[in-house]
């Protein structure tokens, strides 16, 4: 559920496309009895006026796009920002800054004097400013998505062991509702302020993550549906 501007909300469902159980969600009635299953939700959801249908949004993709290869520009004169670049999963809200920080690179790259020397500054600028959050996030999302999958068919382990001297993002963030440094040290990863894995080896992060990780001793900062209560939601069973 994210705030909006004109004092509207969103609230988004993102279930694995193969989980076919959740084709019925377009429907808002359905819709909204999957999202009353979340408790914290349910008080929102007495006082929100809907303001639009359900709908379906898919294909969402991490992408990097390089234009010089093996050290060799494949294009001079042409100067990529933005998405054409390299999108990143919708939800964590970093394609504006992604796309400003092109821009900016832009700018300051538009002094060197031929193409070629700008094509290359211009792949260092997305190889230094852009590429790391798109490899964290690609990595991000291929974790989740091995989780989401071995909660729906029991294949690959769902939790991918960090290594002992590094944290990762999904452990800063399952420990920042726990800890006050865990928590600015999450939100420097999520507003990229620092490229992640800075922030990951920081030994102080890791030692606080995992105190936090252990003290918490598995609890969520949202409490979490019942898979009975979803499936009843969307009519199954
Ligand atoms: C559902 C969703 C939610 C998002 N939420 C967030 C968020 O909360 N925060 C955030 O930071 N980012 C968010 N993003 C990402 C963000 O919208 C994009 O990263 C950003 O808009 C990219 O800017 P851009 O200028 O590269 O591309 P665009 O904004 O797509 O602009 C490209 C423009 O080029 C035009 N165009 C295309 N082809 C041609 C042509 N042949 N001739 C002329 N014009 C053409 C298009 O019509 C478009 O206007 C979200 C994206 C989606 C899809």
């Amino acid at each position: 559920m994210w705030g909006s501007d004109n004092g509207s909300v969103l609230i988004a469902v993102a279930p694995l496309v193969e989980d076919k159980r959740f084709r019925a969600i377009r429907d808002p009635n359905v819709h909204d009895a999957v999202t009353r299953t979340i408790a914290p939700f349910r008080p929102w959801l007495d006082v929100l006026q809907p303001t639009s249908g359900v709908y379906v949004m898919g294909g969402l993709h991490n992408t990097l796009r390089r234009l010089v290869v093996d050290g060799a520009p494949v294009a001079t004169g042409l100067a990529a920002v933005g998405d054409s670049v390299c999108t990143t999963n919708p939800t964590f809200g970093r394609g504006l800054a992604l796309a400003l920080q092109g821009a900016v690179d832009l700018v300051a790259a538009l002094a060197e004097s031929d193409g070629l020397k700008l094509a290359l500054r211009l792949d260092g600028d997305v190889r230094a400013h852009i590429e790391p959050y798109y490899r964290d996030q690609a990595r991000n999302d291929s974790d989740r998505l091995a989780g989401l999958r071995h909660n729906l068919t029991g294949g690959r382990p769902a939790r991918i062991q960090p290594a002992e001297h590094w944290t990762n993002f999904a452990e800063i963030r399952a420990a920042m509702p726990f800890d006050p440094q865990v928590f600015r040290a999450f939100w420097r990863v999520m507003n990229m302020l620092c490229p992640p894995e800075e922030v990951y080896r920081d030994a102080e992060v890791v030692r606080l993550t995992r105190a936090a990780l252990a003290s918490s001793n598995g609890t969520t900062s949202t409490p979490q549906p019942e898979r009975a209560d979803i499936e009843a939601a969307l009519g199954l069973g």
